[in-house]
């Protein structure tokens, strides 16, 4: 049998794993931070409507400028944002894509604090962009004088800042965003895949963006918006930013039915945040219930909760599988991550898990 070995694959390739967060078919799916809430019936009616719509011109390439698309994404965030600012992509996934496209590749560099969102280092690799790990505060925090520290010590060409952070939950100051900006001269990326769920009234980068072009605020429908699925992914940034993306882009990345169903799914924005709400209720009840089931989780801003006190992961991993109950295990030590889920879905997983007997003693 061929082996990728057996290739004439690019060096750097080689030996590399994909990702890989496991696919099964399970009753209570909460591995991969989705909104398993599903959308309104209202909603899908209108973005069936909208597709069916695009399907009349399919035989012309889409809007290869997405101007509707980006105009809605504009208006969702706010923040006085016009079209110029938006970039979008198939999922937040291509937009880091393009970014490292555009201002990272061969012979530069990525500064990233593990334990973080594995596709940040995996589309470095993918990119030919050198991967440099920063060190975290204790707790998974990374304060104003470590981001500087870290930055000064590696002088990367980006810096890459999760916030909430991916797989710990961990939110970040803009104290922090704000020195890491000061303290380089490349591009600061600020993934807010979570920002949806970070707890009322706290600020997102999108309010630093003003005076800073070399700033970078990502964020997804995928979470929030309950549209994993349909993979869609959008940044905010100076427009040199976007006129950079468009280098790198391939003409026509974003099909016309998804332009058609991001932008019905936008028109229906508060009714598809409404979960948003019940979701952060099932993460702050995970908060609570875990330590009464002898866990240690940690403070999460995002829709899923890392928690330690696992004696042995993978083993309460396969025994909460064998109850149809799929969570994910990152390799942490002591500890395993679960997404917060319906109602049901959540009090589910605490079922199954406190028939584990899993906790370290
Ligand atoms: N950023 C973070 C921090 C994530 O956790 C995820 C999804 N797990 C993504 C980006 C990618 O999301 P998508 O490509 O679906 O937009």
């Amino acid at each position: 049998m061929t082996s990728l070995d057996d290739l004439p694959i690019r060096d750097d390739l080689r030996g590399l794993t994909p990702y890989g967060a496991p696919q099964r078919k399970v009753k209570v799916a909460l591995n991969v931070n989705e909104n398993s809430h599903g959308i309104p019936e209202d909603v899908a009616h209108d973005i069936v409507r909208g597709v069916a719509e695009a399907i009349l011109t399919i035989h012309r390439y889409p809007d290869r400028e997405f101007t509707d698309l980006r105009e809605r994404l504009a208006g969702y965030l706010g923040h006085d944002l016009t079209a110029e600012n938006i970039w979008a992509a198939n999922g937040s996934n291509e937009v880091t894509q393009h970014v490292l496209q555009a201002f990272g590749g061969p012979g530069r560099s990525v500064l990233g604090f593990p334990p973080t969102y594995s596709m940040h280092s995996i589309l470095s690799a993918a990119t030919g962009t050198q991967w440099v790990e920063g060190a975290r505060d204790p707790g998974f925090e990374i304060s104003p004088e470590t981001v500087v520290r870290e930055i000064e010590r590696t002088r990367t060409d980006l810096v890459f800042l999760c916030a909430p952070n991916n797989p710990t939950g961990t939110g970040m100051s803009l104290e922090t965003i704000e020195a890491a900006y000061d303290a380089t001269d490349g591009i600061v990326f600020v993934d807010e895949a979570y920002a949806e769920f970070m707890p009322t009234g706290t600020p997102s980068a999108l309010t630093l963006l003003e005076g800073r072009p070399r700033l970078v605020v990502s964020r997804t429908m995928s979470k929030a918006f309950a549209f994993a699925g349909a993979r869609v992914g959008y940044l905010a940034a100076d427009p040199a930013v976007t006129d950079a993306l468009r280098l790198v882009r391939l003409p026509y990345h974003l099909s016309a039915i998804t332009q058609a169903a991001a932008i019905a799914a936008l028109g229906h924005a508060t009714e598809m945040l409404a979960m948003v709400d019940d979701i952060k209720a099932q993460r702050d009840r995970l908060l609570v219930e875990l330590p009464r089931l002898g866990y240690s989780p940690w403070p999460s801003q995002a829709n899923f909760v890392l928690f330690a006190g696992v004696a042995d992961p993978h083993r309460t991993w396969q025994d909460l599988l064998d109850q149809d109950v799929l969570i994910r295990d990152l390799g942490i030590p002591n500890s395993l991550r679960v997404s917060a889920g319906t109602e049901a879905e959540t009090t589910a997983f605490l079922a199954a898990l406190s028939g584990t007997d899993g906790a370290l003693p």
